[in-house]
């Protein structure tokens, strides 16, 4: 039992897992129980743009004995690249915040749309082959058309139709709106939260900010870096670790869990205990939900 800085939760944690609220394939409290399963005691809900499953969650994760994190993992743009914001602890009814997230989630539908109507002209799919593997009010994204072409025989799973008709080249793919990293940085901590950049070094098109642009964050309240993470490559956690050392930032380790959506799974990175109470004890919108 950890007691680290004062704060009541223990380890391991895993702080990077979506539900159907967003593109997980589990509902929130099959996802805390999955991470329940994997040895897990603290966890996050960190669905892409929406606070909607942080209820579910909070009642299995403490049933389970777990303490949750109520997060997020919001949709941010710098330049052509799609940058992710894990944002831990804030105020869900931060006003300005949710008329942002509010924004992107509609967005995202046309978007979605959009990009179904370009698939279409090739391709037997429709609107109503997404719509059927979305949950009521989910966060919209590509996983849902790859469930669809899934679903029409048209890929394997997730993964071919991410390689082949919903990557970029094949040219039916649609941006979709986010704000700047900057914007989000500054609405988060407004609303009381910590931001955590998720796997800020990708391999290929997306890669990583420049370091100008991660120092300029940083002084604007950026937290820290999620490091452990499948998709990082080598080279790049290790400028990460260099930059975090210097800065004195949060580094996490996290699966980025979707249920079937992904091979990811519970657990198989994790953060420190003196890293989870670094979060909490920064944050000031919404405490953790502790087991009674
Ligand atoms: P979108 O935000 O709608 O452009 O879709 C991006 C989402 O798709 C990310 O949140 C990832 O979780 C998911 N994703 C990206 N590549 C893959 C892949 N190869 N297999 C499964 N899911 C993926
Ligand atoms: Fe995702
Ligand atoms: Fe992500
Ligand atoms: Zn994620």
């Amino acid at each position: 039992m950890g007691d680290v800085g004062g704060e009541r939760f223990r380890g391991p944690s895993d702080l990077h897992l979506h539900s159907t609220r967003s593109d997980g394939t589990e509902p929130p409290a099959d996802v805390m129980a999955a991470a329940h399963r994997h040895g897990l005691r603290t966890v996050a809900l960190t669905d892409h743009d929406t606070t909607a499953g942080w209820a579910e969650a909070a009642e299995a994760a403490t049933s389970l004995g777990m303490t949750l994190l109520p997060g997020m993992e919001f949709s941010a743009k710098h330049e052509w690249r799609s940058v992710h914001l894990l944002s831990y602890l804030f105020d869900p009814d931060d006003p300005e915040l949710r008329a942002e997230t509010e924004r992107i989630r509609g967005d995202r539908m046309g978007r979605a749309e959009r990009i179904v109507a370009n698939i279409a002209r090739d391709y037997d799919l429709t609107w109503e082959d997404v719509l059927a593997q979305t949950t009521l009010d989910a966060t919209v994204g590509r996983p849902h058309i790859a469930d669809a072409l899934v679903a029409r025989g048209l890929a394997r799973d997730r993964g071919e139709a991410f390689d082949g008709i919903l990557h970029p080249r094949e040219g039916y793919y649609e941006p979709h709106y986010a704000p700047d990293p900057f914007r989000v940085v500054e609405l988060v901590t407004a609303a009381g939260g910590v931001v955590i950049i998720a796997h800020p070094t990708p391999h290929g098109r997306s890669r990583m900010m420049p370091e100008s642009v991660l120092h300029a964050l940083i002084d604007a309240g950026l937290a820290g870096f999620e490091i452990d993470h499948r998709e990082n490559t080598a080279d790049g956690k290790r400028i990460l670790r260099r930059i975090a050392a210097d800065r004195d930032l949060i580094v996490t380790g996290s699966s980025d869990y979707h249920g079937r959506g992904k091979p990811n799974l519970p657990g198989e990175n994790t953060t420190s205990d003196a890293m989870v109470a670094r979060i909490i004890a920064r944050a000031t919108g919404t405490p953790p939900v502790y087991p009674a």
